[in-house]
């Protein structure tokens, strides 16, 4: 014979239970006893148990993530019991109990507790009010927890702005600080070029060229280190004047008239004529157009194409713009590239590939070009993205960049009057 009674230790847990009903509870209940360490309930299993505590103290936790592998919810003392959720639903248990020292338990099996459930209505309301408070104490753990990892997060992301900072300010004093030395060079380089005893000489001539030509080169870099960390400081400033898309995109494409004669590239436009004039700052708008054309080049095999067309749209936001796209047919980037490629120095594919020169297929570059010309966009107000199948350099899926920029009333006005 146990030394507990079962009948007393059930009454003061359900309060205002009839004898009757209390005494079918206590003639199923069956005393346990469990060494330490002992798992009673376990996450996600099935149980068909109702314990009451009767001597010790039980865990409650429940399984996060693989970082917090457990987390601890509330402890159960004598008097307290558990399992009953996972009775009443008839699914499985919604945390583990576990114990730590040992532990003296009443069991009852779920059938007797769901026959008296179902006709006692005191039982019932006990039944309720316990697990609406169960759900309050969990509701204000999730809070705890959601404040906690907020403030994690904010802290993290703090430093993390205070990191790009730095760099940010790096960047700009790196870009500052070479561009007088280089220039000084550039002028001498240019000298040495010119005087008769180089231009005489075939070989000097050559290596005055090669010079001449990574000094191009550098200063290209550094002027891009320099815009981009323009960008970063929000320090564009944005001139708007009338400007025409088809101009500036006739200017990028002189610029790399011989590139593309050289590398058999074709290069189309479509549409770009009945585009209307835009209120924008051409300097900024040509620098997008720029790293646009000159990605379409270097990520493009030769004999390949790049189409740059144009038309006007009535946007989601109900707003008229221009939309602008700069197809090629090569290599093409993978979709869990296609945002991170404007975030300054970010490439894709293999460092060795951005050695050689700029406008050679699969030439090199920092990174910087689609930051740049995110930032030369966005500050137009305007938005750029891209769309491209993925990367196969055989199949040569292709990439198209689409710039849009908003049109202003002035420029609709010119557009309907030109139209
Ligand atoms: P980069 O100086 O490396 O060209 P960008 O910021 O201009 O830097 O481009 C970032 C990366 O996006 C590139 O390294 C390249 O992997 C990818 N990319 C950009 N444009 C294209 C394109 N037209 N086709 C394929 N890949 C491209």
């Amino acid at each position: 014979m146990s030394e507990y009674d079962p009948k007393e230790l059930l009454r003061p847990v359900f309060p205002g239970l009839e004898e009757v009903d209390l005494a079918e509870l206590a003639s199923a209940a069956e005393i346990h006893s469990y060494p330490p360490h002992t798992v009673l309930c376990r996450e996600d299993e099935f149980g068909d148990t109702f314990y009451l505590i009767v001597e010790g103290r039980a865990c409650v936790s429940k399984y996060l993530d693989e970082e917090n592998p457990r987390r601890i919810l509330h402890w159960l003392e004598p008097g307290d019991f558990f399992g009953e959720i996972a009775l009443v639903q008839g699914g499985s248990r919604t945390a583990t109990v576990d114990t730590e020292g040992p532990i003296t338990v009443l069991e009852i099996h779920r059938d007797a507790l769901v026959r008296v459930l179902n006709r006692s209505a005191p039982m019932a309301i006990h039944m309720v009010l316990r697990v609406t408070s169960r759900l309050r104490d969990a509701d204000q753990t999730a809070i705890e927890d959601l404040r906690r990892i907020n403030a994690e997060l904010r802290r993290a992301y703090h430093n993390l702005e205070r990191l790009d900072q730095a760099k940010t300010d790096f960047i700009s004093v790196v870009g500052h600080e070479l561009r007088t030395p280089l220039t000084v060079i550039s002028g001498y380089a240019n000298m040495i070029r010119t005087a008769p005893a180089v231009r005489e000489e075939r070989n000097l001539r050559m290596f005055s060229k090669g010079i001449i030509t990574s000094i191009d080169r550098l200063q290209a870099i550094i002027d891009s280190i320099l815009d981009v960390s323009r960008i970063d400081v929000a320090a564009l400033e944005v001139r708007k004047v009338p400007a025409s898309i088809i101009v500036l995109i006739k200017e990028v494409e002189a610029h790399f008239r011989t590139t593309l004669q050289e590398r058999s590239l074709e290069f189309q436009t479509q549409g770009l004529d009945r585009l209307p004039f835009i209120m924008a700052d051409s300097d900024l708008l040509y620098k997008a157009f720029y790293h646009l054309i000159v990605n379409a080049i270097k990520y493009t095999p030769d004999g390949g194409r790049i189409t740059v067309s144009g038309r006007v749209i009535r946007a989601e936001d109900g707003q008229d713009a221009i939309e602008i796209v700069v197809e090629d047919t090569g290599i093409g980037i993978d979709p869990e590239h296609h945002e991170l490629i404007f975030e300054k120095f970010y490439q894709t594919g293999e460092v060795m590939f951005h050695s050689s020169g700029v406008t050679k297929f699969k030439g090199g570059g920092p990174g910087l070009g689609l930051a740049i010309a995110k930032g030369a966009i966005v500050a137009h107000g305007g938005q750029i993205w891209v769309d491209s199948p993925g990367h196969d350099e055989e199949a040569l899926s292709g990439s198209r960049f689409y710039v849009r920029l908003p049109l202003t009333e002035w420029s609709e006005a010119k557009f309907f009057e030109s139209g």
